[in-house]
């Protein structure tokens, strides 16, 4: 990963902003820069260098992780952003920080306070613009092949849930056989807990997998996602127990036809709330506008939930690079749920979804 070209980039934001430097707490933040992924870490970004602050259970670890051109590493004996500001109080001098940025998303204001008083008439902290957040919306080439590693390995977990969902079995049954699954091909981990929300627990959008048995008709929403090398997946895709009623198939139909229009939206220039309209749009027709929940998609990287946002309002425009997720679902309080999601990336004059699969109703 060119952390290098990253933090050279980050600078010329800073600059722009009038920041000499900005103090790095928001974890993923600090990998993306650096490369470090411990769990305890700020790291300090100015213009003459970059330092990473960490403790003593990551020495090794750092060292491994960080190359020496692109971060010096402090092991600190404080919590890392305390032991950053007491160091630029220390030596800000020789760096001349009069404006330090923090993170406002990862800065809780009692820690804000007490890094203003440990940097009082050294150095003034100000808000920083989600910098880093911007730059990691828009992918590389060696970050888009690893999120297509991660949603390759993701896509295939669909099988074992197939293969599983039976009338009778518990929901987390299902999800622990996926989850094994993951484990044994490689994955970290999962990128959030797999939901599995069978029967009327299909209307809860976000129906973590339960005790609860899958009965013997009705849908189950598997929406699940993996994180390979560091990166995330993310897929949703919904199946039928039993025979569908003609009412479920055609739910299940405009919620496929709503997903396919939110596709065949983005294209670089695109608004993230013309996206999130297009989907809409299909429900609406139908009827289903009001059971259409939640936003379109959202982007995802090193996080399961990354800029941009795809909802209704949001002006941020698409561009070639950008790895979103088009989900849209309509759920039926008390009586049952659709959703089906895939991870899309912008090309220069479209999408790509990544692993595209077949998307009729698979009835078991
Ligand atoms: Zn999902
Ligand atoms: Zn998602």
């Amino acid at each position: 990963m060119d952390h290098a070209g990253r933090l050279s980039r980050l600078r010329s934001g800073l600059e722009e902003n009038h920041l000499d430097s900005l103090l790095v707490t928001h974890l993923p933040n600090v990998h993306y820069l650096c490369g470090f992924t411990g769990s305890a870490a700020a790291l300090l970004v100015a213009d003459r260098g970059s330092i990473l602050f960490t403790d003593g259970r990551y020495r090794t670890q750092a060292k491994e992780e960080v190359k020496v051109k692109v971060a010096r590493i402090v092991i600190a004996r404080k919590p890392p952003p305390m032991a950053a500001a007491e160091w630029l109080a220390a030596h800000g001098r020789s760096l001349t920080p009069v404006s330090v940025g923090i993170e406002p998303e990862s800065i809780a204001a009692g820690l804000r306070d007490r890094l203003a008083s440990v940097l009082k008439g050294k150095a003034r902290l100000r808000f920083a613009p989600p910098l880093i957040e911007r730059a990691r919306m828009v992918k590389d080439a060696a970050e888009i092949l690893r999120i297509r590693r991660a949603v390759e390995l993701g896509a295939s977990l669909f099988q074992v849930a197939r293969q599983k969902i039976r009338p009778g079995v518990s929901e987390v049954e299902v999800a622990a056989a996926m989850e094994y699954q993951a484990r044994c091909a490689g994955a970290e981990g999962m990128s959030f807990p797999t939901i599995l929300a069978s029967g009327t627990r299909s209307a809860i959008v976000h129906g973590r997998a339960s005790d609860a048995r899958i009965p013997r008709r009705g849908f189950v929403v598997c929406d699940f996602g993996v994180i390979l090398a560091h990166y995330c997946s993310d897929r949703t895709r919904t199946v039928h127990v039993g025979r569908p009623s003609p009412e479920a198939r055609q739910l299940y139909e405009a919620v496929r036809e709503a997903q396919q229009a939110g596709i065949a939206a983005v294209r670089p220039g695109a608004t993230a709330a013309e996206v999130d309209g297009a989907a809409r749009r299909v429900l609406r027709q139908r009827k289903l506008a009001r059971y259409f929940t939640h936003s379109t998609g959202h982007g995802l990287g090193l996080e399961i939930h990354e800029a941009p946002r795809l909802a209704a309002g949001q002006t941020q425009t698409l561009e070639p690079g950008m790895v979103i997720t088009i989900e849209p679902g309509a759920y039926v309080p008390g009586k049952w749920g659709v959703r089906i999601e895939d991870v899309v990336v912008v090309t220069s004059s479209g999408c790509a979804v990544l692993t595209p699969s077949d998307k009729e109703l698979v009835i078991i």
